[in-house]
């Protein structure tokens, strides 16, 4: 006889039951009925997120970047030719997002922030959302240091602060690329993350900028994102907001990153590339209606980190190509109020021989003096003055036969204030050279010179500064004020150096 203990029994199955776990797995599949220009328009997924990544059956990776009610129109990010017509697609649940790590300065990658430089892997500690929302008010502080150019024609009288948005604006061929990576080598030595983002340029072109940074010891520091004319219109729309989820990284790490955006009419066009195959209703210049909030929401995320979240910055330099100097036309107007200022630069001036080709008097940075040291702000006032008078002048005295002695030397101190802004590219001047170089011009010491001569003078004077008083450094930079027992030594410096530079050119 079978002794059957029915309390045994039901603990079992009670076990079993609690143990029981009926896993449900819901996979959102939809089919893909037409594909062309790079879209796959998908039937059937439900409830797909815009920006969610969608995978076919052999694992090519789109992204949907406005699903419609019953179908989604996914962009493939690659050549768009793996999604395969009557294939499936699945819909994943997560939004587009990167690999970041700090491993990334020094590295060249692409939109999906893969390497592109033959360095190999880069290992990811963690993933960033590509699209994340710009930090609210409480998580900022206002801008109020300078993240300087190296640029005398911008650093006096253009000041950006770490944490603003400047664009550089200005035709084909006039310097805009040049203004960015000289930005990026005077970050040197201070403890910055630059983020480089290359849009829809020529390789050559990046290659250079590329080139050139790793010469000068900035590629360490420095990110480059590139997706160039002949990467997919998808990638090159991506780029932007990889190259902004990087600068974020570093700034929530509480670092300071100015990031760059070369150029921003390039991925509006890649943009419209790829979304007139998906069927959106083109606007503006056949430009997609959201154009303009995809800019700004990509600008909106630089910003000044508060206290509690560590004070870090992330600027950003949007670049802004014009046809024939229109800054009316649809991407500028739209960039142009996004931003916290401009930069001009000018073909005219760029013609003239005139580089930077910056033209100072159009342009404007909303931070103001708030991004200056004290010891700059002493001197820059006095320069921007006389540069507006100069301008206002020189346009008058076209018309004019005799002029009085007065307004003949201020337009000579004008001539030789505009030469003073010329400067080399890839030679950036640090605040306190700055501070040395207006200093003279606005007061008068440059008189002596001629027009001619002013650049070579003052290339001169400061390498006479630095070997001969370096104390002048040492004060500024301790004191960030230009003190009365600072100014003597510029001055000092300024004679001697007159004297011998007079003798040197037989005078
Ligand atoms: P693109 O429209 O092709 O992108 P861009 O506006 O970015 O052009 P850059 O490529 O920066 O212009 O510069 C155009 C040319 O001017 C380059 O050959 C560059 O070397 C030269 N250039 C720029 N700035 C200076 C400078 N300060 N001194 C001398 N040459 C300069
Ligand atoms: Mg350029």
């Amino acid at each position: 006889m079978v002794n059957i203990r029915p309390d045994e029994i039901s603990s079992i199955i009670r076990k079993q039951i609690e143990r029981h776990n009926q896993e449900v797995k819901v996979v959102n599949i939809g089919t893909v009925p037409q594909v062309g220009d790079g879209i796959a328009r998908i039937y059937g997924p439900d409830k797909v997120m815009a920006g969610e990544l969608v995978e076919s059956e052999d694992g090519t990776i789109g992204i949907a970047p406005n699903p419609e009610s019953d179908n989604v129109g996914a962009v493939s990010m690659g050549d768009g030719l793996t999604i395969q017509e009557g294939g499936s697609v699945k819909a994943t649940g997560k939004i587009a997002q990167i690999p970041v790590s700090d491993a990334y300065p020094g590295r060249v990658v692409n939109a999906p922030a893969q390497p592109i430089d033959g360095k190999g892997q880069i290992s990811a500690s963690e993933f960033r959302l590509i699209e994340s929302p710009a930090p609210g008010i409480i998580s900022r502080r206002s801008v109020y240091e300078p993240m300087q150019t190296g640029l005398i024609a911008t650093d006096p009288t253009i000041p950006i602060g770490r944490g603003q948005r400047e664009s550089i604006i200005g035709d084909r061929q006039t310097g805009k690329t040049a203004v960015a990576t000289d930005t990026i080598l005077n970050q040197k030595g201070q403890n910055v993350i630059c983020v480089y983002v290359a849009i829809g340029q020529k390789a050559s072109s990046v290659a250079q900028v590329v080139n050139t940074s790793e010469e000068r010891g900035a590629l360490e520091y420095t990110i480059v994102v590139a997706e160039t004319a002949n990467s997919p219109a998808t990638l090159q729309y991506l780029a932007p907001y990889t190259g902004a989820a990087s600068a974020e990284y570093s700034m929530y790490r509480k670092q300071h990153t100015p990031i760059i955006y070369d150029d921003l009419p390039k991925q509006a066009q890649a943009y419209r590339q790829m979304s007139l195959p998906s069927r959106r209703p083109p606007g503006r210049e056949a430009y997609p209606g959201d154009v303009s909030y995809s800019h700004s929401r990509l600008l909106e995320r630089a910003a000044k980190s508060s206290s509690q979240l560590g004070e870090g910055s992330m600027t950003a330099l949007p670049i802004v190509e014009t046809q024939a100097g229109d800054v009316s036309a649809y991407i500028p107007t739209n960039v142009i109020p996004t931003t916290d200022g401009q930069i001009f630069s000018s073909a005219d001036l760029f013609n003239a021989g005139i580089r930077p080709a910056i033209n100072v008097g159009i342009s404007v940075s909303r931070a103001g003096s708030a991004a200056q040291i004290k010891a700059m702000k002493q001197v820059a006032g006095k320069l921007k003055l006389e540069l507006a008078q100069f301008a206002e002048l020189e346009a008058f005295a076209q018309f004019a036969s005799d002029l009085d002695k007065a307004t003949q030397n201020q337009l000579a101190r004008g001539q030789r204030l505009r030469e003073l802004l010329k400067q080399s590219q890839s030679a950036p001047l640090t605040v306190e050279e700055q501070v040395a170089t207006t200093y003279t011009g606005v007061n008068g010491y440059l008189d002596v010179s001629e027009t001619g001569q002013v650049k070579k003078f003052l290339v001169q004077l400061r390498e006479y500064l630095i070997t001969n008083k370096p104390q002048f450094t040492e004060i500024i930079r301790s004191t960030k004020i230009f003190t009365e027992q600072a100014e003597i030594i510029p001055k000092e410096a300024i004679k001697e150096h007159t004297e011998l530079f007079l003798l040197q050119e037989g005078k």
